[in-house]
C-alpha cells in the first residue's frame, strides 16, 4: 500500500521508519539493524530528540550507534547534540558548513523563539556544535546495521552545499533532507544552489524509488522529487535567459514565471531563488 501523502509514524521499508509531519515541520526518521539503530536528523531541540528517541524505544531496545545529518540547517542539527555520544554522520561540505555557520544557524533558530519561548531560545544559543565528526568527501558512503544496508550520496551542491540523501536499496526508500521537500512553492535557497540542485534531483531521480521521507511535508514517491526537479529546471532556464539578456535580477524576478508552477513563482522564496542562479552564472558562488 502506498503511503503517499500520510504523515505520523511510519515503516517505510523493513524495520525503517519515518517520523513525518504535515503542515511542515521537520521530518526525520530511523533505521533498525541487527547491530543498532541509525537516526535521520537531530532535528532541532532537546525535546524533539526526546520524542524521536521515545519512538525508537518503542520499536526496539537497541542502542542509537548514529546520527546521519543530511545538512547543517538547525532544525536539522541542533539536536544532535542530546544524542551523543554517537557518531554523526555526514559530508565533509556539511561539516565545514556547519562550523562556519554556526553563529548564524543558532541566531537563525532562537531568533524564532526569543518572544514567546525565552527557554527554548536559550537552549538554542547555549547549544554545543555538533558537526558530523565521521564525514566522507567523496560521492558515497555506505554503513551496515548487519544485514541492513544504508547508502548516503552527495551529489554536488544543492539546498545547502553539503547536503547528502539516505538511500536503503532493499526498500526503495530515501530520506531527502531538504534536497526534496513536498512543494508549495518555491524551495527555501537562502543558502542553496539552484542551477546545481537540478544536477542533484537528476541524479537522484535515476535511483530506483518508490517512496520518499522530504525535509519536510508528507510521504512522496518518485514524482514529487520529479515536480521539484521540473520546476527547477524551468527556473534555471528562464534565469539564464534573463542573465544572458543582461536583465538586471530584480528585474528578473518579476519578469519571469515557471511555465506549469505560476502560483510558485512569486515571493521572497522566489526572488531568493533567483538572486542565487545570478551568482551561481556569474560564479559569485
Ligand atoms: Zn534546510
Amino acid at each position: 500500500m502506498s503511503l503517499v501523502g500520510k504523515s505520523g509514524i511510519l515503516e517505510i521499508g523493513k524495520d525503517a521508519y519515518g517520523i513525518v509531519h504535515e503542515g511542515g515541520a521537520t521530518n526525520s526518521g530511523f533505521i533498525v539493524g541487527d547491530e543498532g539503530v541509525i537516526v535521520v536528523e537531530g532535528l532541532e531541540t532537546k525535546k524533539l530528540a526526546h520524542m524521536v528517541k521515545t519512538e525508537v524505544k518503542k520499536v526496539t531496545s537497541k542502542p542509537i550507534r548514529s546520527l546521519i545529518c543530511t545538512h547543517f540547517h538547525g532544525d536539522h542539527s541542533l539536536g544532535n547534540e542530546y544524542y551523543l555520544p554517537v557518531n554523526v554522520i555526514g559530508h565533509a561540505l556539511c561539516r565545514d558548513e556547519m562550523i562556519e555557520r554556526w553563529d548564524y544557524s543558532v541566531n537563525r533558530f532562537a531568533t524564532r523563539y526569543d518572544e514567546n519561548d525565552p527557554a527554548q531560545a536559550a537552549e538554542h544559543r547555549n547549544a554545543r556544535p555538533t558537526p558530523p565528526d565521521v564525514i566522507f568527501h567523496n560521492e558515497n558512503m555506505t554503513l551496515y546495521l548487519g544485514n541492513k544496508r544504508v547508502e548516503l550520496y552527495y551529489f554536488g551542491k544543492a539546498h545547502t552545499s553539503g547536503d547528502i540523501v539516505v538511500y536503503l536499496p532493499d526498500d526503495k526508500a530515501i530520506y531527502s533532507g531538504d534536497v526534496v521537500t513536498e512543494g508549495s512553492g518555491a524551495p527555501y535557497s537562502e543558502d542553496g544552489f539552484p542551477a546545481s540542485w537540478v544536477n542533484v534531483i537528476e541524479n537522484i531521480d535515476k535511483l530506483d524509488i518508490e517512496t520518499i521521507v522530504p525535509g519536510h511535508g508528507t510521504i512522496g514517491d518518485k514524482s514529487m522529487a520529479q515536480t521539484e526537479l521540473q520546476f527547477l529546471t524551468g527556473l534555471r532556464d528562464e534565469t539564464r535567459k534573463c542573465y544572458d539578456a543582461n536583465v538586471d535580477a530584480t528585474q528578473a524576478m518579476s519578469d519571469i514565471s515557471v511555465s506549469g508552477f505560476e502560483s510558485w513563482s512569486d515571493g521572497d522564496m522566489f526572488s531568493i531563488a533567483v538572486s542565487r542562479l545570478y551568482k551561481e552564472f556569474s560564479g559569485e558562488i
